[in-house]
């Protein structure tokens, strides 16, 4: 019998390893599974359904997550270490089963368990309800970064919001979007575990009232109209093969046990109960915009009560750890993850000032040095702003926190810029241009010591254009921090056979540094491995295909050129562009039926906001092409359009895989630096992208001459705009341009209705203001090198053998070790997994009096 050695104290029992319920071998998984369906579930087998048998799996995994997660939080209070925190109001963070498993490094032992007990392990992977808490890359990056986090053992804490309701489920119905309320909850979630106990509230609306304090102090107190309680849920974030377990804690919104009092007094039961729905709708849905803001109450709302929630936490462990509040910005740093928490720079100094009575000095030294703010937008609509009059509604003191902040603040550019009027104007936290707005960038780069864009084209551009004023108030603060992806997700744990090929040749190291694939620059010449390569390639290309034809219905060629637009659907990424392009295809082989050309199935996914009609049409657009090309006999096959239903992250993991060919098409000087770009390259596409975001940087590492480049630059974007562009002179002289704009207004692809597509057609000939038509024939001409290129098999190999190998710096572990050395001042902490188990009874014995007594 196996026993567990105690070198600390002879007198501690003794643990038989037999009974340790998380122990990792075959057999004390399944004996872990069957007690979880048991006593969890409390079903036995014969009755138990898809989803008990999920659950059961969830629970046994994160029952051997949780000594980790246990020991990781009991040295980070021990040490009182520094620590992230990493402030998003999305989190997009994909299924956890497998994450999970992976990051264990039990993967197989669990498999082979699970079939042994005769179920289907992958069809349990599937029964997972991901957690959609986000719109796209922006809460997708969030998510890497705890992953990264996590795997470089730095302390860090991911504060957001537990919405009710994630992004909308997407289908698709006559070829139009439909949405469908995303239920993630409705059985249950086995990741998250509630912290009633860790409580906070957060006051909205009123009015402030001023009274001298005891010391003679000028003091404000605000009178809330109504308060509302959040409560916390915590998820455990495993790395990968480190003991480090952090959190992610997101806040639920609740009235508190004293709600509308007078209601109550009154005898108005029901009013009373309303007022507690009314607090439960602070994080009942995320909205659904991507890339815009709709300036919504309930929005700023929901910002400020997860900000407020994540302060007060933040003070709470700050107590419990026995640190001086005036040493904040040393225990924490904190990442704005765009404006979204920025408004956290307003609460900090309300929270310090008013119920902490610390003097304004000092609290906004310890401000300005806590926060740091990364910017992900060079759209004008993306950025936020809310009107005065609601603001003030809302958040009276912070109104004025805001004036006293913007005050001193000009008084600073006064000086270091005497007499320049209109930049005060443009540097104001209040926009007084017409209606009086609060910018809520102005503020982030104001209560922030580091500004950062998320690729190095978008962070010029921050410094040229959008952010020019505060580059040149405030140069040192500027940096930028190319954002990654992580490869236990995008490549360990939905690309594993290309990881088993890898392995196979460099070992598995590269997993936790990515630069490590370089060594595949040698293999690229191999001709065995590229034919390796090449089947791993079209194995996975035709599990994707028997899916379609499971879902979709359609038959498409799993040896056609897989080009695949997958992303959010907005007119800066240019879906339309695309479409341009099949249908000059299509017209081409009308004008030829036996015209000799590559064949290509193109895939499209991605969801466009419910209020976005013209990103809508498109999603029509491109069904409606589909419908008569993949019928029309002159096609013959050689031309397949697929919209593939319900974007998520479990589905991206089957997608990115599987793409030959990575559409990265947006307007130059439009994506600030795109992560689906660093996924589909990293699975060996090629890209046909644009000089934008981080498409730049791929396309220098992996070299020019393994990326196929079009359209203009940014600056020439600019200097066209200024010259005045006229799209009409792009259509009256491009035929095929012509033709293909033609075709869809005479209504050739809805049935004869000219009018469907009419509002799409109008913006683009009239304005036309992501330039689609002055792009174009590059576009078109790149896809023909493409089409080229697709036919020297080998040559193709090659090219996506040294993508995948020069891929190394976007991972997100380079990302998240560049804001650790650049920005946030802080050393990874190793995790040692306590000696012995979570049933030693010892353990009882050093709970702590102050939170016990809770
Ligand atoms: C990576 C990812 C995105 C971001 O894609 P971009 O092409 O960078 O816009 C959006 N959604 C999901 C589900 C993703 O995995």
């Amino acid at each position: 019998m196996q026993t567990v050695p105690n070198p600390v104290l002879e007198c501690k029992p003794i643990i038989q390893v037999e009974d340790d319920r998380t122990g990792l071998s075959i057999e004390a998984l399944k004996r872990g599974f069957l007690d979880n369906l048991f006593y969890v579930q409390g079903k036995f087998s014969g009755i138990a359904t898809k989803n008990d048998c999920y659950m059961a799996l969830a629970y046994t995994v994160r029952d051997r997550l949780f000594k980790r997660w246990v020991d990781t939080a009991e040295t980070y209070t021990k040490n009182g270490s520094r620590t992230v925190c990493y402030l998003s109001a999305e989190f997009l963070m994909g299924p956890h089963l497998g994450n999970n498993l992976i990051n264990l490094g039990i993967y197989d032992q669990v498999k082979q368990a699970i079939e042994e007990l005769g179920l289907d392990f992958y069809e349990l992977l599937e029964q997972e309800e991901e957690p959609g808490l986000g719109n796209g890359g922006l809460g997708r990056l969030a998510a890497c970064y705890l992953d990264s986090m996590a795997s470089l053992e730095i302390p860090s804490l991911g504060y957001g919001i537990r919405y009710e309701f994630g992004i909308f489920e997407q289908k698709i119905q006559d070829g139009w979007q439909v949405e469908i309320t995303d239920k993630w909850l409705r059985f249950g979630n086995p990741w998250d575990v509630a912290r009633p106990e860790w409580s906070v509230e957060v006051k909205l609306g009123g009015h402030t009232e001023s009274y001298v304090d005891e010391n003679d102090r000028y003091r404000v107190r605000w009178i809330p109209f109504q308060v509302v309680k959040g409560i916390p849920y915590d998820t455990p974030i495993l790395g990968y093969k480190v003991n480090t377990a952090n959190t992610l804690r997101l806040w639920a919104a609740e009235a508190p046990e004293s709600f509308d009092f007078e209601a109550f007094n009154s005898g108005d039961y029901v009013k009373a109960v309303q007022a507690k729905m009314t607090s439960e709708n602070l994080s009942k849905v995320l909205y659904p915009n991507d890339n815009v803001s709709q300036g919504k109450k309930l929005r700023l709302a929901q910002q400020i009560f997860f900000v407020s929630c994540s302060l007060q936490d933040m003070i709470r462990i700050m107590k419990g750890q026995k640190i001086p509040l005036e040493k904040f910005h040393e225990k924490f740093v904190i990442q704005l993850n765009d404006t979204h928490p920025s408004i956290a720079v307003a609460e900090l100094m309300r929270l310090l000032v008013d119920e902490y009575g610390m003097e304004w000095e000092q609290a906004w030294e310890i401000t300005t040095k806590a926060f740091a703010y990364t910017n992900h937008t060079l759209l004008p609509e993306a950025l936020e702003k809310w009107p005065l009059g609601l603001f003030g509604e809302l958040l009276p003191r912070h109104l004025q926190i805001i004036y006293e902040i913007n005050g001193r603040f000009l008084d600073d550019v006064r000086i270091k810029f005497p007499d320049d009027f209109d930049r005060l104007k443009r540097m104001s936290l209040i926009d007084e241009s017409g209606e009086r707005y609060i910018r809520m960038a102005n503020l982030a780069c104001v209560g922030s010591f580091a500004i950062n864009g998320v690729a190095q084209l978008h962070t010029e551009l921050l410094q040229k254009d959008v952010l020019h004023d505060f580059y040149e108030m405030y140069p040192e603060k500027f940096n930028n921090k190319t954002n990654g992806i992580t490869p236990r997700r995008f490549m360990v744990l939905s690309n594993p056979r290309l990881c088993e090929l890898i392995d196979s040749k460099i070992g598995n190291t590269w997993i936790k540094n990515l630069h490590e694939l370089r060594q595949l620059e040698a293999f690229a010449e191999d001709v065995e491995f590229r034919h390796k390569f090449r089947q791993i390639k079209q194995a996975i290309k035709q599990d994707l295909a028997e899916y379609i034809k499971a879902k979709n219905g359609i038959d498409v060629d799993a040896n056609s050129l897989f080009d695949i637009q997958a992303k959010r659907f907005h007119e800066y990424k240019r879906q339309h562009l695309n479409a341009l392009h099949i249908i000059t295809l299509y017209n081409r082989i009308k004008a030829n039926p036996n015209i000799d050309i590559t064949p290509r199935t193109f895939l499209f996914g991605g969801k466009a906001a419910p209020g976005y009609y013209i990103a809508k049409l498109t999603i029509k657009l491109i069904n409606s092409i589909g419908e008569v090309v993949n019928r029309d006999p002159d096609v013959r096959g050689r031309l397949k359009v697929v919209f593939l239903e319900d974007y998520s992250v479990k589905f991206a993991q089957r997608v990115y895989p599987a793409a030959d060919l990575s559409e990265q098409i947006s307007t130059a000087g439009k994506e600030a630096s795109g992560t689906g770009n660093m996924k589909f390259a990293l699975n060996g596409a090629l890209t046909i992208g644009t000089l934008d975001g981080a498409n730049v940087e791929i396309r220098e590492e992996v070299g020019e001459e393994n990326f196929f480049l079009f359209g203009l630059t940014a600056e020439e974007v600019y200097a066209k705009k200024a010259q005045g562009y006229d799209p009409m002179y792009y259509y009256n002289r491009d035929p095929e341009l012509k033709l293909a704009i033609d075709r869809i207004s005479s209504g050739f692809f809805s049935h004869g209705d000219a009018n469907l597509f009419k509002p799409l057609l109008d913006t683009l000939l009239h304005r036309d203001e992501y330039m689609l038509l002055a792009d174009y024939r590059s576009y078109i001409e790149c896809q023909e090198q493409v089409s080229q290129a697709y036919r020297d098999v080998e040559n193709w190999t090659r090219m996506a053998i040294l993508n995948v190998a020069r891929m190394g710096k976007f991972s997100s572990d380079r990302s998240i070790s560049d804001y650790c050395e650049d920005i946030w001042q802080i050393q990874p902490v190793k995790i040692e997994l306590s000696e012995y188990l979570q049933t030693d009874v010892d353990r009882l014995k050093i709970i702590n009096e102050e939170s016990f007594a809770i």
